[in-house]
């Protein structure tokens, strides 16, 4: 038993039941985003799909019944989930409905990148269908483009709405047109401000991903204030931070080795979210930092009331002494450190990375430690 499912999820769908609606982005020419390069995009058959939900369902209830036959009541906890993980020929898709009904978030997440594509009456049957197929799923989530919603009526976000469909994660990325047009973004601001406000008046949960460091150095302020000025103008629901990196198989790496774009350091993208969240205003939005390539995780909270926290963590951590930031840096993106504090909680850590730092440095000079930390985070691509 099997079902398909694509490659990748937001962070916080982790624990949902992953089901693959279409294939790949229909844009895909992003300069930043190595997902699908290389892949075609595809609508998948809406009887392939409602196969599928109902080959989910069937793992469902295997899971369910181990449970009775087990003696835990229908429960799927760590004995009944160990038990079926022990089976080396469960397929990767089977596993996923074990962990997601482990983890109860009754979460299901619609894989690939633009789902909104699909036709509305057809999507709309098949939010339906999954709906009463598995009546346990409280929140339905997908990926959408901004253009594509953008040019979508208001009523057929409303039927989307009405048929099960939540929330809609949305690759927001800049606010700026001059950053969205670099990176080949292939949307407006205006666009994205439109997408963001007609998914809300149609009764959607909105969330938008930033992603701090893609103006680049050149362009870093504006990407920081003109991305609060449209997330202002939104007010989704929320607001998550993914911090740029770029993989050697993104069209900005060679915009990166051809010089066209610099790469801000750790401190400087600090410095470009304190600006950014100086500017958000007159919005109740959620900021979450849910991405390991964020240095600094607290920087998440429940805007206006946790914005000055958020900024005082930044500013202890700008606080640091230069070299006291190298160690954190080298700890957070190591996996040893989680936020600043951990520096006075851990001091045998902190010497460790200190020792680390003094060879790299003796070896390779200050780019290496550069070129090390660098290394560290990009493990997590
Ligand atoms: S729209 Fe999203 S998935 Fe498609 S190329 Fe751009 S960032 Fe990647």
């Amino acid at each position: 038993m099997q079902f398909e499912q694509g490659p990748i999820r937001p962070p916080n769908e982790a624990a949902s039941l992953l089901l693959r609606f279409t294939r790949n982005c229909p844009w895909n020419r992003c300069a930043f985003c190595p997902v699908y390069k290389g892949r075609k995009f595809s609508r998948r058959p809406a009887e392939e799909i409602r196969e599928d939900i109902l080959a989910a369902r069937r793992i469902a209830d295997r899971v369910l019944e181990t449970s009775w036959r087990l003696g835990h009541g229908g429960a799927v906890n760590d004995a009944v989930a160990g038990a079926l993980l022990q089976d080396p020929t469960l397929h990767a898709s089977a596993r996923s409905v074990a962990a997601w009904l482990y983890y109860g978030t009754g979460s299901c997440f619609l894989q690939d990148a633009d789902n909104l594509i699909l036709p509305t009456a057809e999507l709309a049957e098949l939010l339906s269908f999954l709906r009463s197929t598995f009546p346990e799923i409280r929140r339905v989530t997908t990926y959408a483009r901004s253009r594509t919603v953008a040019v979508r009526k208001l009523e057929d976000l409303r039927r989307l709405r009405e048929a099960g469909l939540d929330r809609v994660h949305l690759g927001l990325e800049s606010g700026s047109d001059a950053v969205l047009r670099f990176m080949n973004k292939g949307v407006s601001a205006a666009q994205h401000v439109e997408a963001g406000r007609k998914l809300i008046e149609a009764g959607l949960e909105v969330s938008e991903y930033v992603m701090p460091g893609l103006g680049g150095r050149a362009l870093w302020r504006e990407h920081a204030v003109e991305t609060a000025r449209a997330l202002n103008r939104i007010n989704p629901h929320f607001i998550r931070l993914r911090s740029l990196r770029v993989p050697r198989r993104t069209p900005l790496y060679a915009k990166l080795v051809a010089g066209e774009f610099e790469l801000p350091s750790d401190d400087e993208v600090v410095e470009e979210i304190r600006v950014f969240l100086e500017h958000l205003e007159g919005i109740t939005s959620t900021v979450a930092s849910d991405h390991i390539m964020n240095l600094l995780e607290e920087v998440s909270g429940k805007l206006p009331e946790d914005r000055e926290r958020m900024l005082a963590a930044i500013r202890d951590y700008q606080a640091l002494p230069e070299e006291e930031r190298l160690v954190f840096r080298v700890g957070r993106r190591g996996g040893a450190f989680r936020t600043p504090s951990d520096l006075e909680r851990d001091p045998a850590t902190v010497r460790k990375i200190r020792h680390l730092i003094d060879e790299v440095r003796s070896r390779e000079g200050r780019d290496g430690v550069e070129r090390f930390v660098t290394e560290l985070v990009d493990q997590y691509i």
